[in-house]
């Protein structure tokens, strides 16, 4: 009997879902299944769904809806199936479809529009500094930001030894967050003999839109960062969920994860011997997406008589997933729990973490210091007499 016909699929997201050979392997992998054991909270079960609301085979509902918001875009389904399928980027369209159905709340507009200004959000964040002391608890949703150290950021790089030249993307929320590992990143690229310099008109990356379907922001953020990057040759990111937003957005540009960078260069650079115990987390990102992780072991372990315990507990997902551990703090927590109770029984001094929400959301349940790993790695550098 003849084959019954297929006419070809030209949906790219039944295209993706359609590598899914439903063997399960993925399964084991997912923090969200893991928690729940249902199979609608799986990677399976999330591609049947989307491939179904594609064809139309099934009509939108709540549930479903939920249980495809309930995905941490952890990508570690990805990262351990066998049949390819790319689950970040059929998540994506998925996300995009549904928000075309399903508004956004609320909160994610409001976060949406600020993250698309962020000199207006680092101005707020510096006000949120001034109050936090008298902000109740239960509204805490990010730890205090830190004063803003990045005046000297490319101004003080002239330097006799400079060999190279590279541009910083800095990102919106990273603008005042994360200007402790700008300046660490500086002290660390002066050492190697490389100038950094700070594009000013780039934006946001665009992915806390992107992750919550809506792809016309992202791309829009993409085209004002392709124009301020246009001189670039290679372009380094410090946050490890911004990179691969920054690399898309800049196809013909060297995107580079910072960890990647210095360990490049790691034979240009002296530490001091540290005592220290440290704690390390390793991001879904920085894993499964940037895959820096064995460069960051390489410099970590340069650094005479360092003691240090990988986080592992739980899936290793600190549950923060962009938005997610403000719109369902308590859910983030939970998947949070794991990882904290091994870093206070660990006796660590400080956590380590190259992802900024995931430090985010670490330090909101500590109170021993949360830094980007580069924060530490140029506390150890030796001075070396001149
Ligand atoms: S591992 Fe890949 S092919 Fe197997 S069920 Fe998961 S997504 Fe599908
Ligand atoms: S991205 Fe993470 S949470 Fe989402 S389905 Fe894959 S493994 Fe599960």
């Amino acid at each position: 009997m003849p084959a019954p016909h297929r006419p070809p699929v030209t949906d790219p997201l039944v295209a993706m879902a359609d590598r899914c050979v439903q063997c399960g392997l993925c399964l084991p992998a997912c923090p969200t299944y893991g928690r729940d054991r249902i199979e609608a909270e799986s990677p399976r079960g999330r591609i049947a769904l989307t491939r179904a609301w594609a064809l139309e085979s099934l009509e939108p509902t709540g549930r479903g809806d939920l249980h495809l918001d309930q995905c941490l875009a952890c990508r570690r389904c990805e990262a351990v199936c066998p049949a390819g399928v790319p689950f970040g980027a059929l998540l994506l369209q998925a996300r995009g479809r549904q928000r075309e159905r399903r508004p956004a709340s609320r909160v994610q507009r409001l976060v949406e529009s600020l993250v698309a200004h962020p000199r207006l959000l680092s101005v707020l964040f510096s006000a949120y500094r001034h109050v936090f002391r008298f902000v109740p608890e239960r509204l805490r949703v990010l730890p205090r930001p830190p004063a803003l150290t990045e005046a000297h950021v490319a101004t003080r790089m002239e330097d006799s030894r400079t060999q190279e030249t590279v541009d910083l993307f800095v990102g919106c929320v990273a603008r005042s967050y994360e200007s402790a590992a700008r300046v660490a990143l500086e002290q660390l690229c002066n050492a190697a003999g490389v100038r950094l310099r700070v594009p000013a008109t780039q934006n946001c990356c665009g992915a806390i839109g992107a992750h919550a379907g809506n792809l016309a922001g992202a791309a829009s953020l993409a085209s004002i960062n392709r124009k301020a990057f246009g001189h670039a040759t290679t372009v380094v990111t410090l946050a490890t969920g911004c990179h691969e937003s920054v690399a898309h957005a800049l196809p013909t540009t060297t995107t580079t994860d910072a960890i990647d960078f210095i360990a490049a260069r790691i034979d240009r650079l002296h530490w001091r011997a540290s005592e220290e115990h440290i704690a390390l987390h390793l991001p879904c990102s920085q894993r499964n997406v940037v895959r820096s992780v064995p460069a960051l072991r390489r410099l970590l372990a340069a650094v005479p008589g360092l003691r240090i315990t990988e986080l592992d507990a739980g899936f290793g997902c600190c549950g923060a997933a962009g938005m997610q551990m403000v719109t369902d703090a308590e859910r983030a927590a939970g998947f949070r729990a794991p990882l904290i109770a091994q870093f206070e029984q660990s006796g660590a001094s400080r956590l380590l973490s190259a992802n900024l929400g995931c430090r985010l959301h670490l330090q909101n349940a500590t109170s021993r210091p949360v830094q980007h790993p580069l924060e530490f790695l140029a506390s150890r550098l030796a001075r070396l007499s001149p």
